[in-house]
């Protein structure tokens, strides 16, 4: 057997994920870039976006139709005097000073409601005639204006530091005029495969090697997660290159390894990270599939001076196992690294379609396939091999998470969902 770390420490999922969200709430990321609006997509927000102005600027009419001070409009049909009209992006100087008692103005959707005006009858619900407009529908002190400043007010914060920028925070940016936004730059994250069977994609395998998949998915998980993907060459199971490959990758701000974590007597990861003096926060969760998932902290040569150390996780070499001992744990870990403030794992609950039965003692994140539309899903698992089974899961558009004391959950119990 090789040497491990001195003490194995199996956590239940839930403290593993507690264990990983409190090393990641210690982590500030302070190396900050510039970018265009963009190629701000998907970048984590290092300086809060704030409101140049009052949002918006002037009382906005939601409606095309007629301002008017709704005390005019409480009985109707009303004739009121039609003043004029007013367009969206009307200049202030072109509004009438003020809507007097008895007078109505045309106006668009988002132009700016007059003084004295107080609401917005829609078109619909007027006729007009000459400079007589006819009004058929009462409104309310208000209705279908958007007061100056209602959605912010000048110089609050719209989008907060830490915030993954998407579409919505993009609309900001770009509305408080911001055409370039300060983001945190992308953690670079290694990526060491191991194992003697494993080969590139592009080698022609022996009947008994294995392609590399795992760069490849995690490449991805990266990527989505706001990360720089480092692909270092596979190891072999054998210290001497392994160990080189490690230190190699704790050059980075966070070290991924797949495979090497099990049991088995050529399964090396813990054994070299232990000779490279790692602190080791766990060693293997009470789940499945990922169950020898390995989390901990290691500094290497001339790091070990400026460095508290590198993040590492030693993640199952099992391809489905990789993916999901990813998601649990390394993500917490890089959303961090990347600046994006803590967040819990939440699931979602759907109903049941078909009974499961399992052995009770682990956590279980099973693939699973999402069904059904609008008010009437159901999830169910999906036959598989196990956590190599990267086939099956292709298939799946979920994991169910089955809680570590269920045995047997029937059919149309809420069960918890892990998205995709
Ligand atoms: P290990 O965790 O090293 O015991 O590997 C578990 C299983 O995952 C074995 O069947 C390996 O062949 C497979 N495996 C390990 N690494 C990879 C990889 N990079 N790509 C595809 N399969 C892998
Ligand atoms: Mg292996």
């Amino acid at each position: 057997m090789p040497a491990g770390p001195a003490v194995s420490n199996v956590l239940s999922f839930e403290d593993a994920r507690r264990v990983v969200e409190e090393h990641a709430s210690l982590i500030h990321p302070n190396e900050v870039e510039s970018v265009a609006l963009l190629a701000a997509a998907g970048r984590v927000l290092a300086k809060a976006i704030v409101a140049d102005r009052d949002i918006p600027p002037f009382p906005r009419s939601t409606r095309d139709g007629y301002a008017v001070r709704s005390a005019d409009v409480l009985t109707v049909p009303v004739a009121l005097q039609s003043i004029g009209e007013i367009r969206a992006g009307e200049r202030i100087e072109n509004l009438p000073g003020n809507l007097e008692t008895g007078q109505a103005v045309s106006i668009m959707t988002g132009a700016p409601v007059p003084n004295g005006a107080n609401a917005v009858v829609m078109v619909e619900y007027t006729s007009q005639n000459g400079n007589r407009v006819e009004i058929n529908r009462t409104v309310s002190n208000g209705e279908n204006v958007v007061p100056k400043g209602a959605e912010a007010r000048a110089g609050r914060e719209l989008v907060a530091r830490g915030v993954r920028l998407n579409e919505v925070a993009i609309a900001l940016a770009a509305s408080t005029g911001k055409s370039k936004v300060e983001v945190y730059r992308r953690p670079r994250v290694a990526v060491v495969t191991t194992g003697d069977e494993i080969v590139s994609v592009d080698a022609v395998p022996a009947p008994t090697q294995i392609r590399n998949s795992n760069s490849y998915s995690l490449a991805v998980q990266i990527q989505r997660t706001g990360g720089e993907p480092v692909i270092l060459p596979i190891a072999p199971d054998e210290p001497k290159a392994l160990r080189l490959l490690i230190e190699e990758g704790l050059k980075s701000d966070l070290l991924l390894l797949t495979g090497g974590v099990s049991m088995g007597r050529y399964d090396l990861v813990e054994q070299v990270l232990s000779e490279l003096k790692a602190e080791f926060s766990f060693t293997g969760a009470k789940i499945q599939p990922g169950r020898p998932v390995v989390f901990g902290r290691c500094s290497t040569g001339a790091d070990a001076s400026h460095k508290a150390g590198t993040y590492f996780f030693g993640l199952p070499g099992n391809p489905v196992s990789t993916m999901v001992t990813f998601e649990l744990f390394a993500r917490p870990v890089l959303e961090a690294l990347a600046g994006m403030l803590p967040r819990k794992l939440q699931f979602v609950y759907v109903k049941l379609k078909s009974e499961i039965r399992v052995k009770p003692g682990l956590t279980r994140f099973l693939p699973a396939i999402l069904s059904g539309e609008f008010g009437d899903s159901r999830v169910e698992l999906i036959p598989w091999q196990g956590s190599g089974d990267v086939a099956a899961t292709a298939r799946a558009n979920c994991y169910i998470v089955i809680p570590l004391d269920r045995e047997q959950i029937p059919v149309d119990e809420f069960v918890p969902v892990m998205m995709r």
